[in-house]
């Protein structure tokens, strides 16, 4: 088993949403599993500290920040239509984007590979506000710190959620130092991440989006990363890979309708370690709605990451890979192409 890092704080529970599905009872869930686990438990844990302003600035709009802080202050309001601030939000928010700037910092040390398990989740969170549960966005101030303060030129992110990475996508689209690759159930919230987003300027070529309509199972996730999403990866040879680990692509999720088995995001993990054989791999959490479903698939996560075995006895699902799914990576290849050696 390797040495790794579980970063996470149960400060993160004070980002109070009430009734909300992206609630606290996900951390709970999470870490009860973690700790049941006899190798999961024994996978050291680090508490983060809080972003600095400056860290979260480098992605986001120095105004929506403090307005963010504001209505905190104020005791709290909407962001958007589905994303709660509450009066500790804005520090619980800048501690989850310091939990991916410390899971960041462990590999960089001596940490094999780390799971951030933190909220909420970031990856709609664009430049000047916030989306879909979203604040502030985690992966790319971490990525973004990576490149700045650690000798890293190439970051590759996988966004595996079942909702398209928006915000994170924005955040590198004209920049080839960070490729951006994410599945997606289309069509479906945000509406963006057409096959046709591939970047532009410099950072063409550095966006691949794969959207897929419901009912996707593991072999046909497997197929896509074997196909389309690895291959690519390996050209672009990342020197650190952070996964934005949404389990709402688990077949048992309320929101998402695709088919994923809680083992099904181990094999999807393995194939993202085999492109990263260089490089370290951080797992950030995103979405992942159905308690049970979320704390299995970390788990399955964890295992890969840090070598332990799991076997999650989740029901079989229908197998085999899907005429669409093949259909859809071949009119990616198609496109990327022009980019990559498929
Ligand atoms: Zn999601």
């Amino acid at each position: 088993m390797a040495a790794g890092a579980i970063v996470y704080d149960a400060v993160y529970k004070d980002h109070d949403t009430g009734n909300h599905i992206e609630s606290s009872s996900r951390m709970d869930a999470i870490i009860e599993r973690i700790q049941e686990d006899e190798h999961a438990r024994r996978i050291p844990r680090v508490k983060p500290a809080k972003a600095t302003v400056d860290q979260v600035r480098a992605n986001h709009d120095p105004n929506y920040v403090a307005s963010v802080r504001q209505l905190a202050q104020a005791g709290g309001g909407w962001l958007d239509l589905d994303t709660y601030c509450s009066s500790k939000s804005y520090d619980v928010a800048l501690l989850a984007v310091g939990g991916a700037i410390c899971a960041v910092d462990a590999v960089a040390a001596d940490a094999s590979n780390a799971v951030a398990v933190v909220r909420p989740p970031g990856h709609h969170a664009v430049r000047d506000k916030a989306m879909g549960f979203c604040i502030f966005n985690n992966v790319a101030c971490a990525a973004k710190y990576a490149l700045s303060h650690h000798d890293i030129d190439r970051i590759l992110i996988v966004d595996w959620d079942v909702h398209h990475g928006n915000g994170t996508q924005a955040s590198f689209y004209d920049d080839a130092h960070v490729l951006y690759a994410s599945t997606h159930q289309q069509p479906f919230y945000p509406g963006t991440g057409d096959f046709e987003e591939v970047g532009s300027g410099e950072g063409e070529g550095f966006t691949v989006n794969l959207p897929l309509r419901p009912g996707v199972n593991d072999e046909s996730f497997f197929y896509a990363y074997d196909h389309l999403f690895i291959p690519i990866a390996k050209q672009f040879e990342p020197q650190l890979t952070f996964i934005s680990a949404g389990q709402d692509v688990h077949y048992a999720d309320p929101i998402g309708g695709m088919l994923v088995t809680s083992d099904g995001f181990r094999g999807l993990t393995e194939r993202i370690k085999s492109a990263t054989p260089r490089g370290k791999v951080i797992a950030c959490l995103e979405g992942g709605y159905n308690l049970q479903a979320l704390a299995d698939s970390v788990l399955a996560v964890c295992g890969s990451l840090f070598d332990f075995p799991t076997r999650i006895n989740d029901d079989a699902v229908d197998q085999g890979v899907s005429k669409h799914v093949c259909d859809r990576v071949d009119k990616a290849i198609t496109i990327q192409s022009e980019y990559w050696q498929l």
